[in-house]
């Protein structure tokens, strides 16, 4: 027999008594939470689950485990017993609810069925038994149109239809205003339109009615919606789904029954009251449906005081028994008030500081709990610049949020013009019915990007992201004309190119016209132009600021900046950087001193390189002893230049053009000419592969010399000044612990010169990054030259994979995304399995050569929140990401540290 659980022995229905809400993988969320309720002594209807794990034979084998059936007999005559009625019996049906509920809430699971019981001859007896002849038609005509919809596959649109003639027949504008006559009828017509879309009778057996209810849950595990969001939300496709069968209440028996939905606090600011709708003599979704004006919660007090007063202290008790915000569903039957599901609610960033502090203060929670309750992603959205909540605004059409911030431009069609008017100054919203790469420089050129098709994964989204750049995708009521260029909403309303529009990358929205943008709250907190310790300080500022405090003290990597000057480097140290990880001097050699390098690259004689050099060494100072200074006493890494050559000369089709024309006036430039020679000699098939980095430095005598003259002098003059200056060299590009030797000896001569001659001991230290596979691979030889490793998983990432961002990005992520080949871009979040395990080794094996070797991180992955996790497992000291990630990664930093409390060995 296989070791494989023994189908006797698995048990497959629960009843709502025997769960508990930690059983979220047996009995799905909604499950799990019934069953806390229960266990709570909260009014819950009886019920029972049936588990994922039948779910997931279902899937397997495509039938339901033999063992189901009487289960489910057994649960249900239980259940029927308890009630005192069997199952759709025809003087008086027990009615149930069939609800799918897997781990996770998920969109694209099958819709629940309500009033499963109901037949012909059972709608008599409900008739009889609640003396409302009226509800019960309602009931059987909800039975029909949502069994119709969800379990037997009809288009809801012919229901509603009917719906609507029925109401137009009458004259009346909702569905409470027909009567049992009229609902009768439809009774009638819902049923002749199962029997013609479905080719079956509507089922009139109760019992085939839930198996069949059951099935169809199990079935819509797999929906192309279902799978598709589970691919977008990387949720694992074996989960499967549990099922809940739970027995009827009824809001919809008249003006003292209804239902409403509730919050325990607001999900958008996080505030103690009562959030919530209600919605009288109404049933299940109706609430939220928008089919009636529903009211404020806070009315229901009017309405039903004992029921407000009971729904009040319940939503307390889950308070203090979750510790967190709750959301709930509840009825009221006659007066009586019923559970019908909670779960810990979703809720803004903003809310979710602000429930954490909170809870912390009630003592709910304590400030460790509290920081698993928030994430560097919410943290980096409240650092995005927002739309102004109090302006007037017109919006018209919802999108995904594909890549936040809020960008305000004139809409134009194509890139071709994005980029046109961009060059003169405007500011452009792309609007597009999805891009490609063709699109790549137009989406440059715009503040942001609108599509109205495609999702988080298209081309548009993953382009975005990877430039920072705000875009809403997908946005389906917008009907893109690119021909005539102009884009329509919903109503009508016409934009033309040229008219203004703003899109918020956030929450999708888009808006007509120009919506003022107010910077955050957050930013102006962290860059010290709102301190949380004022009297008026913003609620959500304090929040941070004792979140962040926490965090500073729990985590144990160290975060430090990329940053190229002394502006950015302020910025970092305000943010809370602890040192530079990354100076790109590559930043140095642009604008003017562009010519100065292209001197150099053309010089023929040593006394003309030398030249060209000695005219870059101040520059190169003055850059340097601004940087040190602003990072006083921090740790500074500064890499060497970096980037291939033809960077830095003119682009060599314009140059080509140029000495072209020049010829055939006769009068060539003899610098051009030279220049083009120079930039075919430096041309590369693969830049990225080619001369740079390292390489560099050993063919062009004189330049890292050059470069590593003017740290060390630097250095020494602010020392001179008192200053605190911390140096720390670094190498790009090694792929050998040879290449690193030479350029070692070389600074190291230098570095004794400057310090003979200015009388200071410099405590320079030189290291290299590892971003090669080669590097890591060795990374054992190369420790014994280095006294630091700085991995740069960008371009590490490239190697690894063999492809170059730029390109693939561009090309083919989408078709790798959606083909769920990655889950995320390996730029975005580091490929653990791949480049991490190199990482990972390299440490090892750096380590074990130099036991004090310092290690960081300064790829773009040092920002990103999975990966901030990555490297503090895999033990590095630090990771340096962009200003603005700074506070992003302090946090994830801190809530890693707090995960793995074992892992501390540094
Ligand atoms: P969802 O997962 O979409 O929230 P639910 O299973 O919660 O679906 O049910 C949909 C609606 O039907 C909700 O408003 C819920 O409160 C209501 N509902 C579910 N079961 C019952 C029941 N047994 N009696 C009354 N209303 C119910
Ligand atoms: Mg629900
Ligand atoms: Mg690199």
């Amino acid at each position: 027999m296989s070791e494989n659980r023994d189908p006797q022995a698995t048990k497959f229905v629960y009843d709502f008594t025997e769960g508990n809400k930690d059983l979220k993988d047996l009995l799905g969320g909604k499950g799990a939470n019934l069953a806390e309720m229960t266990n709570l002594g909260l009014p819950v209807p009886p019920g029972f689950t049936i588990t994922t794990d039948a779910c997931k034979v279902y899937l397997d084998s495509g039938e339901e485990p033999t063992a189901l059936r009487d289960e489910v007999s057994a649960h249900l005559t239980a259940l029927e017993e308890r009630m005192g009625k069997r199952l759709g019996q025809p003087d008086d049906p027990l009615l149930v609810s069939v609800r799918s509920g897997a781990k996770f809430s998920m969109p694209g699971m099958m819709d629940t069925v309500l009033n499963i019981g109901l037949s012909d001859a059972s709608v008599a007896g409900l008739v009889q038994q609640s003396g409302d002849e009226r509800f019960a038609w309602d009931s059987y005509r909800r039975l029909i149109q949502m069994f119709g919809k969800t379990v037997l596959g009809v288009d809801g649109e012919l229901f509603e239809e009917a719906l609507e003639e029925a109401k137009a027949a009458k004259g009346v504008q909702v569905d409470t205003d027909l009567d049992a006559a009229d609902l009768k009828k439809l009774v009638k017509r819902f049923k002749k339109t199962v029997r013609a879309e479905a080719g079956r009778e509507f089922p009139q057996d109760p019992r085939e009615q839930m198996d069949l209810a059951v099935k169809a849950v199990f079935a819509s595990w797999n929906g192309d919606r279902a799978k598709l969001y589970r691919r977008q939300e990387r949720i694992p496709h074996d989960l499967g789904t549990a099922v809940n069968i739970c027995s009827m209440v009824f809001g919809n028996l008249g003006p003292d029954s209804g239902t409403g939905v509730a919050f325990t606090r607001d999900p958008a600011s996080g505030q103690q009251g009562v959030y919530g709708d209600y919605l009288q003599n109404a049933q299940g979704e109706d609430v939220v449906a928008g089919i009636r004006n529903t009211v404020p919660l806070a009315d229901l007090e009017q309405l039903d005081k004992n029921s407000y007063d009971q729904l009040m202290q319940i939503m307390e008790t889950l308070e203090n028994h979750y510790k967190d915000l709750c959301d709930i569903e509840f009825t009221i039957e006659r007066g009586r008030l019923w559970m019908l599901q909670t779960r810990v609610g979703k809720r803004t960033a903003g809310a979710a500081f602000r429930i954490a502090t909170q809870l912390v203060d009630q003592g709910l929670i304590d400030e460790a709990e509290a920081l698993q309750r928030v994430t560097g992603a919410q943290l980096a959205q409240l650092m995005f610049p927002k739309f102004d909540e109090e302006a007037k605004t017109e919006r018209i059409a919802r999108g995904i949020a594909a890549s936040p911030g809020a960008a305000v431009g004139k809409a134009v069609f194509d890139s071709y013009t994005a980029i046109k008017w961009s060059r003169s100054g405007e500011k452009v919203i792309l609007i597009r019915r999805e891009t490609n790469p063709d699109d790549l420089d137009g989406m440059i050129a715009a503040e942001g990007i609108l599509t109205s098709r495609g999702g988080k994964t298209s081309h548009a989204a993953v382009v975005a992201r990877g430039m920072g750049k705000t875009c809403v995708c997908g946005a389906e009521e917008l009907e893109v004309d690119t021909k005539r260029r102009r884009m329509t909403a919903p109503g009508g309303t016409v934009v033309e190119e040229g008219d203004l529009v703003s899109i918020d990358g956030s929450t999708g929205k888009v808006y007509l016209g120009e919506v003022p943008v107010v910077p955050s709250p957050v930013v102006e907190y962290f860059e010290g132009r709102m301190h949380a310790g004022a009297d008026d300080a913003d609620e959500l500022v304090v929040a941070v600021h004792r979140m962040m405090a926490y965090a500073d003290r729990v985590r144990r990597l160290r975060v430090r900046a990329n940053a190229d000057n002394a502006e950015d480097a302020l910025r970092a140290r305000r943010f809370g950087a602890q040192g530079i990880g990354l100076c790109r001097t590559e930043h140095m050699f642009l604008g003017e001193r562009r010519l100065h390098v292209e001197r150099l690259i053309l010089a023929d004689t040593d006394q003309e390189r030398e030249e060209a050099l000695t005219l870059l060494l101040p520059l190169q100072k003055r850059d340097f002893v601004e940087l040190f200074e602003a990072m006083d006493g921090l740790p500074v890494t500064v890499r060497l230049l970096d980037p291939p050559l033809h960077e830095f000369l003119p682009d060599i089709t314009e140059l080509s053009v140029r000495v072209a024309l020049a010829e055939s006036r006769q009068d060539a430039n003899e610098n051009d000419l030279r220049l083009l020679q120079a930039v075919h000699r430096l041309h590369e098939q693969n830049p990225m592969l080619g001369l740079r980095g390292v390489r560099l430095g050993l063919v062009i005598p004189g330049l890292f010399a050059m470069q590593v003259r003017a740290i060390a002098e630097a250095a020494a003059e602010r020392r001179e000044a008192n200053g605190d200056p911390r140096a720390e060299i670094m190498i790009p590009l090694v792929g050998t612990v040879q290449e690193l030797e030479i350029v070692r000896d070389e600074a190291e001569q230098v570095i004794a010169e400057v310090e003979r001659a200015r009388n200071v001991d410099l405590k320079l230290s030189l290291g290299t990054m590892i971003e090669l596979p080669r590097a890591a691979l060795t990374a054992g030889q190369i420790a014994e030259a280095a006294e630091f490793f700085s991995f740069g998983t960008n371009d590490l990432t490239q190697t690894v994979w063999g492809f170059s961002r730029d390109d693939v990005e561009a090309s083919f992520f989408t078709a790798y995304l959606e083909k769920g080949i990655f889950g995320v871009s390996p730029f975005e979040t580091i490929d653990k399995d791949g480049v991490g395990a190199l990482v990972r080794d390299a440490v090892r094996a750096g380590r074990a050569a130099r036991p004090d070797l310092k290690l960081g991180v300064c790829g773009e992955h040092g920002g990103d929140p999975e990966s901030v996790h990555f490297f503090h497992e895999v033990g590095l000291d630090y990771v340096s990401c962009s200003p603005f990630r700074i506070p992003v990664a302090r946090l994830e930093a801190a809530r890693a540290a707090d995960e793995s409390p074992g892992s501390d060995h540094r």
